[in-house]
């Protein structure tokens, strides 16, 4: 119930440990990450708690791009499999999911019909699927149109193999935060995720959509229209 992204000079893995572990609080029963290391993305996950995770992972590439997650089940025992990040049929895309979407099962259907596979039982599969299915130069334009047909509440982070200059993430109905670093920025869930690294932060509110990239973050809404916002007034210390 936690989900963690990082894009900068790196390494990004640590930092996203980090934050996940300070968002235990949301309670969670399995974790993993995808980190991008050259053309691909290598992902890891768990059943079980935060340090299970790490022990099974052990090196990690030192890359300035990851995005992590810890997960209350909702959709399909806690498990390895069902853990996120969920991958697309090619492997490119990764995603994690905070929420529930409650319109999976139909999606699902529609995205089997037209050949993907699945490998979990999580409704957040559907969305990794759908994004591959848009998406043809722009993870941004792949993933502005998926989120059209997502019904229900999500936070969700995806980066690809193709475009590691970014992440981009959406939220409605689920909590999400940005922070600012210098030639990094962050998103997580919550503050205290970040708290160590920045308290220069935006609350993203439902239906605004971002771009984060390690020296700039684009905020719009879901049909790209920017949206201007404040720095939320962080007085306390990390
Ligand atoms: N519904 C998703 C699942 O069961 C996400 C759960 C969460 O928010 O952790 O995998």
């Amino acid at each position: 119930c936690g989900i963690m992204g990082y894009i900068g000079d790196g390494p990004a893995v640590p930092v996203i440990i980090n934050g996940l572990s300070k968002l235990e609080y949301r309670g969670y029963d399995s974790a993993g990450l995808a980190v991008y290391q050259e053309h691909s993305l290598q992902i890891s996950k768990k059943k079980g708690r935060l340090n299970e995770l790490v022990e099974a992972m052990g090196d990690y590439p030192p890359t300035g791009l990851a995005i992590g997650h810890t997960r209350w089940a909702t959709h399909g025992i806690p498990s390895d499999m069902n853990a996120h990040p969920h991958i697309d049929c090619s492997g490119r895309i990764a995603l994690v999911h905070n929420g529930i979407i409650e319109n999976y099962a139909g999606l699902r259907k529609e995205l089997m019909l037209k050949g993907h596979d699945f490998v979990s039982e999580t409704d957040t599969e559907v969305i990794a699927h759908l994004i591959e299915e848009y998406y043809q130069e722009s993870l941004e334009e792949a993933v502005r149109e998926s989120l059209k047909h997502l019904q229900g509440s999500f936070a969700i982070a995806v980066i690809s193999a193709e475009e590691p200059d970014k992440i981009i993430a959406a939220k409605k109905d689920s909590p999400m935060v940005v922070g600012l670093g210098e030639n990094e920025n962050y998103l997580a869930s919550d503050i205290p995720a970040i708290l160590g690294k920045t308290n220069r932060v935006y609350i993203i509110e439902d239906r605004e959509f971002v771009v984060l990239q390690k020296d700039m973050v684009s905020i719009t809404d879901f049909d790209g229209r920017p949206i201007k916002k404040e720095l939320f007034p962080i007085n306390w210390d990390p």
